[in-house]
């Protein structure tokens, strides 16, 4: 664990420099060609937003197909290669497991119980087993801190000042990390999702090509959406990766009006809300709709729901989508949007049971909006 100490010693050095760095939401102008080109710089962004482009070009989805994962691996910072001390199946019979998905009070209680190590522990055992690496080899760093530190930390962009967490890349002449940084005064399971969802955000990075296009508005608005739908997907995946070792499914919700309403009117597309929109929809119709895909499609058609594994290979797949190919490819399904809507709402509320007590706590009912 020496690394992490470096590492968060090398994070120190970059938040200490405070907004005044910030590349406000640049995210995709940091690369690991960048900061070994100007050694001396050091460079934190801001990752809770895409700031990517769009072109006009067509795609043919070929291009798509994500690069082998030995291609894409980081060199990691350390001499060692980094092996994980925990897996979820020793957290299972250690009752961690069961004991972090059944506290009730927030992850960190200002003057009472601290439970954000054993919420780092699940996260980093979930994420070895979904992604084969661990979180230290992809150089992410997390931190979860109390309200009051996190308002201190985050860099002054007015919407990161509303957030509850934010993640972050950080460069300098060492190499390129990755931060997490979260309240912790919140739900245990909920911040336990935070996590993820950011780690969702760094993966891409890592992994998306290093470009850079000027969006138009209307593109721009289309690629955040479509950077969001990547992070909850990969936050879906590490969840219902967790679902392996428990007795809960997660994808189960109360019949009820209100899940039936909540599935109707995000599962739609409207004018003013477009943004959030996306964020659901284009991973329904993506597999519905790209031939490219007709695997997931077929699993999802049989199972109601995509595995892990699925999950993980629709993540990587929107991941290789160049950002300038991005707006044309959503577009395209999108203009489907009708003829598939039916069907994506049939299997949403497929998952809806009678007379269930939901346990909604641990999977906060976006998990509905998902395949
Ligand atoms: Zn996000």
């Amino acid at each position: 664990m020496r690394n992490r100490a470096a590492k968060s010693q090398k994070r120190k050095v970059g938040l200490a420099l405070g907004g005044g760095v910030a590349r406000g939401l640049a995210h995709s102008a940091v690369s690991i060609v960048l900061f070994r080109v100007i050694p001396s710089i050091l460079v934190i962004s801001a990752l809770a937003a895409t700031s990517a482009a769009c072109g006009g070009r067509a795609t043919s989805v070929e291009e798509h197909k994500p690069p082998a994962k030995e291609e894409q691996k980081l060199e990691p910072t350390q001499e060692q290669p980094t092996t994980i001390p925990y897996t979820l199946q020793d957290l299972k019979e250690s009752g961690e497991l069961d004991t972090l998905l059944s506290i009730e009070e927030n992850a960190l209680n200002p003057g009472g119980n601290d439970h954000t190590e054993l919420v780092k522990k699940v996260f980093e055992a979930s994420y070895y087993e979904v992604t084969g690496y661990t979180s230290e080899e992809h150089n992410i760093s997390i931190e979860i801190i109390t309200e009051e530190a996190y308002k201190a930390r985050v860099p002054d962009i007015p919407h990161l000042k509303n957030s509850s967490a934010f993640s972050f890349t950080l460069v300098n002449e060492k190499g390129a990390g990755y931060g997490v940084l979260l309240q912790g005064e919140g739900p245990t399971a909920q911040v336990l999702r935070g996590v993820a969802h950011e780690a969702g955000h760094i993966r891409e990075v890592i992994f998306k090509e290093k470009e850079r296009y000027e969006p138009d508005l209307i593109c721009k608005d289309i690629l955040y959406g479509f950077s969001e739908g990547i992070a909850r997907q990969f936050e879906s995946t590490i969840m219902r990766k967790i679902q392996e070792y428990i007795d809960i499914n997660l994808l189960e919700f109360v019949d009820s009006g209100t899940n039936r309403s909540y599935i109707e009117n995000k599962l739609k597309l409207d004018e003013n809300r477009g943004r959030e929109k996306i964020t659901y929809l284009i991973s329904w119709l993506a597999i519905l709709d790209d031939p490219e895909l007709k695997d997931l499609k077929r699993e999802l058609e049989t199972n109601k729901m995509l595995s892990v594994e699925q999950l993980l290979k629709l993540n990587d797949y929107f991941i290789s989508i160049p950002e300038r190919d991005r707006c044309d490819y959503i577009n395209d399904r999108l203009s489907k949007l009708n003829m598939y809507l039916p069907r994506i709402h049939e299997i949403a509320k497929s998952r809806l049971i009678p007379d269930m007590y939901g346990k909604d706590g641990l999977n906060p009912r976006a998990g509905l909006l998902l395949p």
